[in-house]
Order: structure tokens, then sequence, then C-alpha cells
């Protein structure tokens, strides 16, 4: 029978056991279960925690038995499950919306196809800097279920994915920062831009009035998706391109942030984060610390000393002259783009792995202009080479990180960078783009 004081989870990843703590906590009896294996250290917190729990498959009747199910992000909406629960009538909630219910912590929500970590990671910086009570996670580290358990906050920065915000209806962002939109994940979206482009404006749903909307205005899909989608709240467009009354924008090189109440400038040498990109995504933190009234030293001083994690446009060392960057996390083509446009020296770009439907038009230019010769690390480099062979001169395939890391180093000249920006994920000869990158430090200290 369905019993309201019984919540069943659906996935036993980060976002479920979080769920699954957070339920416990607030007195609910938990069934979690899992279509697949559970991690054994989420297997260990249940047994420890004395949660029930099943793996390798759904017991349909068992779940249908829950007064609420709690979906974790990455199961499809289509899954048997899903439907099977629907059609009996058992409401279906996200872990944000679940985890936002027992919070009364001022939320900052950070979502977009690129620049989501960084950019929450920077923006939980600033807060800290500020001295303010502020937790962080989501879509990276802690899930937002897990940390409302180990207690609450003032501040909530939190990374949201398009696949958390498309299960999502009663939660609401006070703050809302919209990085960019460009095509990524299409497989779940049937292929269709503008579903895509829906998923990630569901950010402003709930948000009222006095709420905030942070976006960048010289993103092509983040102006289509404001033709169909009015925000409510108060909008903070920011630029490199043009000037806006309200927001961030660029004056030769200094950075300008404007709201109502005030006015703020730092130069951009001074910014911690450099290529362009973190331009935006220093402006994006720097209007929301501004809308919350963080004082200016502050925001220059967390601006100017911020370490950014692992993975991303990540200086690992100089050798012989050549300098080596690890950009493993760029696994679309619009991160590469980036990634190469911020190259000051002659490139020996390595690139490749799983393609999720690449285009590469877009990184032809820069090519051309930039890369001196493309070290494949993937399996199957077939679309590499006919993209760039009328551009580069060298273009050759390996089959690990330390045949890449050499071969490109044989290939660069002093004064060169080698650059890893694969463009593809990395599951075909690694774990994850984590894995990818760590093979790649090492090989680069073995030189
Ligand atoms: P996400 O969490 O959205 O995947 P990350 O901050 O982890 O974003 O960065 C992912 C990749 O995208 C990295 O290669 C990084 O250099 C690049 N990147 C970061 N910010 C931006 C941005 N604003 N626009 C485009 N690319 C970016």
């Amino acid at each position: 029978m369905r019993h309201g004081k019984k919540i069943a989870i659906l996935g036993a990843g980060e976002s479920g056991i979080g769920s699954a703590v957070l339920a416990r906590k607030m007195g609910y009896e938990v069934f979690v279960s899992d279509a697949g294996r559970i991690p054994e250290k989420y297997r260990t917190e249940l047994v420890d925690r004395g949660i029930a729990y099943e793996e390798g498959g759904h017991s349909f009747e068992r779940l249908g038995e829950a007064g609420e199910v709690i979906k974790s992000p990455g199961i499809p909406p289509n899954a048997s499950v899903v439907a099977y629960l629907r059609k009996a009538g058992v409401p279906i909630t996200a872990e944000i919306d679940f985890a936002g219910r027992y919070t009364k912590a001022m939320i900052i929500g950070i979502t977009g196809s690129n620049g989501k970590t960084t950019t929450t990671l920077l923006m939980h910086h600033l807060l800290k800097k500020a001295g303010l009570k502020a937790g962080v996670g989501g879509n990276v580290g802690t899930s937002f279920a897990r940390q409302v358990a180990e207690g609450d906050q003032d501040y909530f920065v939190l990374e949201l994915s398009s696949f958390q915000l498309d299960d999502m209806r009663d939660f609401r962002t006070h703050i809302a920062i919209l990085t960019n939109i460009t095509p990524d994940h299409l497989d779940r979206y049937e292929n269709r831009f503008e579903n895509y482009v829906d998923a990630k404006f569901r950010i402003l749903r709930n948000q009222r009035e006095t709420d905030s909307f942070i976006y960048c205005l010289d993103d092509a899909g983040t102006r289509k998706g404001l033709e169909s989608h009015r925000p409510v709240a108060r909008q903070y467009p920011f630029s490199i391109r043009e000037q806006v009354a309200c927001g961030a924008y660029l004056e030769d090189d200094r950075l300008i942030i404007k709201t109502e109440k005030n006015t703020f400038n730092m130069t951009i040498a001074e910014l911690a984060l450099q290529g362009k990109h973190n331009v935006y995504n220093s402006m994006a933190a720097a209007i929301a610390a501004k809308v919350l009234d963080l004082r200016n030293e502050v925001v220059r001083e967390s601006l100017g000393d911020f370490k950014n994690v692992a993975h991303r446009l990540e200086h690992v060392g100089k050798i012989q002259g050549i300098e080596f960057i690890n950009d493993s996390k760029a696994t679309n083509v619009n991160a590469t783009w980036y990634a190469l446009g911020s190259m000051t020296t002659p490139v020996v770009w390595i690139a490749g792995g799983v393609d999720k439907g690449n285009d590469y038009s877009m990184l032809k230019p820069v090519v051309r202009e930039k890369v001196r010769a493309i070290v494949c690390l993937g399996k199957e480099n077939g679309k590499i080479h006919d993209a760039f062979e009328d551009d580069v001169d060298i273009i050759v395939n390996t089959l690990s990180a330390r045949e890449a890391v050499g071969v490109a180093y044989h290939l660069a000249a002093k004064g060169d960078t080698v650059l890893l920006s694969p463009a593809c994920a990395s599951f075909d000869l690694f774990k994850n783009y984590e894995d990818r990158g760590n093979q790649f430090k090492e090989a680069v200290r073995q030189l």
C-alpha cells in the first residue's frame, strides 16, 4: 500500500545517496533502488546507516508503495521504471526540489554548457572570502541534498546540469547564472537544440521580480532562448563586445560591473583566471557578488587569487622551453575553441576520443592560425583527419597518454605549447576525463 512516510530513491550515485541521507534525517522510511551496481563507497554508507537498498534491478511493486519517489538526474525520463511509477500515480520528485524544501538559504544556481564548475567554485570562493556561511555542490562535488542534511547554510552555490533542471518543479534560484548554451548532450533532447535551450532556461522557473538573472549577452544560444522565454527577475547581461546599462562589460582592458547600487572595476590582467572564456566566468561571478553587495576589496582580491580546479587549462609545467597544458575537461568543440583561442604561442594540439557528433568547422580558422601539429588520442580519429587535413601538415595517431605526450614533445619546438584539449569524451581509452588528465600529467612528468 502507498505510504506517505515511505520514500523510494532511484539511482545510487551522489545525488541518490545524498537524498537518502536527507530523507532518513527527516524521519522517512527510505528504500534505494539502482538498476546497476552500486559503487562500493555508497553501498558501505547505506549499510552503515541502515538504509534498505537493492541493486541490479528495480522491484517495481515495492517502489510503487512509496508516497514519493526521488529520481536521480542520470536516470532518463523514458526509463521503464519511471513510466511504471507515473502510471501508478506515484509523485516523482527531483533531488533539488526535495532538498530545497529543507533549506532557508539563499540559492545561487549556475548552469550552462561550459564554465559551470569554474564559475560555481569562483562564486563560492567570493562568498567565503567575504566571511559568509556558504556551501557549494550540486552537479559538482557533494550533492545538494547531502549538504542540506549536513546542516543549513546562509548561501548555497549550486552547479545545475540540464538533467537536474529537466526534473525540477518547485525549486527557486534567487540568483541564476547561465554561462552559455552551445550544443551538447543533444542525444538526450531528441537532437533538437531548442529542447536543450529550453532545459537550460528552466533555471528561471519560480524566480520572482526581486531575484536576479545573470547571462552572457554575446552567446547566440542564450539570445535564442530569450526570444521565447521572458525572465521575470532583474536582468544582468555580461558582454565583452558591447556596453550594458546594468551587468558587466569591458572598457579597454578593464572589467566594469554595474548594478543598481554601485559600480566596480578592475583590470583583466589582475584576474586569476586567464583566457576570454574566463573573463566571462569572472564577470558572471562578480555581478552576483555585487548584487549581494560584497565589498569591492573582497571582490578584487577573490577574482585575483582564485585557484581553479584541475583539468581546466591547467599549467602542468615547462620542459625544455615547451609549455604543457592540461584541458582534459574540454569534452566539446566550444570549450576547445576557447582553449585554442587563448594560446599565445604555436601549439601542438592533442585531441580526440569519443566524438559526440562534433562539428569541427568552427575550429578551422584558429587551428590554421595556431596549430603546428595535431596528435590524435583516441581509437577513431578519421573525423579529425578529414576536418583538418587541409589546415595542418602533421596529424599523428596515438593510443595512450604516454605515447601522445612523447610524440607531441618530439613535434614541438622551444617556445611552443603542447595543449591537451580533446573536444571529445574520454571513455574509449580512459575511465573519465580526470583519468585522461592525470595520465597526461604523469606522462609529462616522466619526460
Ligand atoms: P562545466 O562544469 O560546464 O563542464 P568547466 O568549468 O568544468 O565547465 O569547464 C569545462 C571546459 O570548458 C574547460 O575546458 C574550460 O576551459 C572550458 N570553459 C570554461 N568556461 C567556459 C566558458 N565560459 N565558455 C566556453 N568554455 C569554457
